[in-house]
């Protein structure tokens, strides 16, 4: 796994964080978020932050240009020397063409890209019922996973917990709009170049889990 440089697409709530994460914890490749770099941003009320917290409160996407110097930064970080996983990015193919640009640049090669695919309609609902504990960041469902002792978490025993402002039915709504307009897209592109593969995302975390691991020879 030493090396892996992969990306993870997919429509909002399919599980590609989920599984990004995973990836992460067993192999120790870094996992790179960009919606959890952006609710940072804006955690710290920074420039990107400021600009982009109205954008991602409607469910759109931010600028491009943000997102390419972002990545372009970050994938320099001594923790990435392992190889990463993309987890929401790109997300357009302005993107993903400023990520080839970046890479070719830095002598990186891209290995994967991952289509985590799950039909439209169970994403509303596995979107608007998500929550995480908000001191380590395990994910729960309030129909699908339960913390097992009601309000505590699982792996920390924390008690609170929290949800994201843009998981409501409105901006998902125009999250999936932005998926299928400007990222679906994509998936072509990446099969031109060889590299695409698709993971059937509509079954238990387990078994995508496993279907990755082969896919990618871990
Ligand atoms: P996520 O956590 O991946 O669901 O992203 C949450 C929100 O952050 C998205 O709805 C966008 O507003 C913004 N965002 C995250 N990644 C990108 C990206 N690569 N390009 C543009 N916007 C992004």
């Amino acid at each position: 796994m030493a090396g892996k440089r992969i990306i993870m697409m997919g429509p909002p709530g399919g599980g590609k964080g989920t599984q990004a994460k995973r990836i992460q914890d067993r192999y120790k490749v870094v996992q790179l978020s960009t919606g959890d770099m952006l609710r940072a941003a804006i955690a710290t009320g920074s420039p990107v932050g400021k600009q982009a917290k109205s954008v991602m409160d409607a469910g759109k996407l931010v600028s491009d240009d943000v997102l390419i110097a972002m990545i372009d930064e970050r994938i320099d970080q001594p923790d990435c020397a392992n190889g990463f996983i993309l987890d929401g990015f790109p997300r357009t193919i302005p993107q993903a063409e400023g990520l080839e640009r970046l890479m070719a640049k830095k002598g990186l090669k891209l290995d994967a890209a991952i289509e985590v695919r799950v039909p439209d309609e169970k994403l509303l609902e596995r979107l608007t019922g998500r929550f995480t504990c908000a001191k380590c960041g395990e994910g729960y469902h309030d129909k699908f996973k339960l913390p097992k002792k009601a309000e505590v978490c699982d792996v920390c025993g924390g008690t609170q917990f929290s949800r994201r402002s843009d998981d409501n039915a409105d901006t998902v709504k125009t999250r999936l709009k932005a998926y299928h307009e400007q990222t679906a897209p994509l998936l072509p592109f990446y099969e031109r170049k060889g590299v695409l593969k698709v993971v059937d995302g509509d079954r238990e975390m387990s078994l995508v889990f496993a279907d990755l691991e082969r896919i990618l020879g871990l």
